[in-house]
């Protein structure tokens, strides 16, 4: 494993990800190793399955911080920041090669959105942390440290990239909207009508209200139907069910 000096990591070792600018550190950019990036992805990925909302780091030299930008905060936030070259922003900390990230809006993400520190969403935001290989609550007073939750490490950055980590492209993707494909979706069942012991199938969907029935057809045009258009399987129901399921989609046609 290679071993590098606290904020001197070679810049093409990392995957530059994000670009920015701010009044107090001028221009920035948000770097990680390909390990690191990896698990951070996916822990903005389980954050928006859980909560909605996107994780973010914070803007500034919230994830790698080269030498330069640690001596840079110590001008500007003197005690409050690291003494240069032992930031654990630097990629060698408490004697080991480590990454850490800032998500300022782990609180936002993990409340209902009111941004409120409590011990609930704490328990969310760290245990998404350890699923994705990360490490929370390390700059924490049980360690001697100012308390931090908002500070995630990753012990072991210079792994392979983990394969099992749910990595998708971000921020380009939109989150899919699953409600609008069920709105799509066609169904199909079949019933038997009392008053003359027909069978009688429906097609419907739940999205529009949509149902059209059909009879006398033979099972292969049904099963062609299924299958052209995705319909699944057609369950057999009775027919006061059916009437059930019809009223409830003329309630949906209404309500639109
Ligand atoms: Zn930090």
């Amino acid at each position: 494993m290679p071993t590098y000096k606290n904020g001197f990591i070679p810049l093409d070792l990392l995957v530059v990800f994000f670009r920015g600018r701010n009044d107090v550190d001028g221009d920035y950019y948000h770097a990680l190793s390909p390990a690191t990036y990896a698990r951070h992805l996916a822990l903005v990925e389980r954050a928006r399955r859980r909560t909605g909302r996107k994780l973010v780091i914070s803007g500034g030299w919230s994830a790698y911080r080269p030498y330069a930008a640690q001596v840079h905060a110590q001008q500007i936030w003197g005690r409050g920041a690291a003494e240069p070259g032992t930031s654990s922003h630097g990629g060698f900390w408490e004697g080991r090669q480590t990454l850490a990230m800032d998500y300022g809006n782990w609180a936002y993400v993990y409340g209902n959105g009111d941004g409120r520190d409590t011990p609930d969403k704490r328990a969310a935001f760290f245990d998404d942390c350890r699923a994705v290989g990360l490490s929370p609550n390390l700059i924490s007073p049980q360690r001697g440290y100012p308390d931090e939750p908002w500070h995630v490490v990753d012990l072991d950055p210079w792994s392979a990239v983990p394969a099992s980590v749910d990595v998708r492209p971000f921020p380009e993707e939109e989150p899919e909207d699953e409600s609008e494909e069920d709105e799509m979706k066609l169904k199909g069942l079949e019933y038997t009508r009392k008053s003359d012991g027909k069978s009688v199938f429906m097609l419907f969907n739940e999205g529009s209200g949509f149902y059209a029935e059909h009879e006398g057809v033979d099972g292969s045009y049904n099963t062609a139907l299924a299958q052209a258009w995705g319909t699944g399987d057609w369950p057999k129901t009775t027919e006061s069910h059916a009437n059930v399921i019809k009223n409830a989609l003329n309630n949906v046609r209404t309500s639109r």
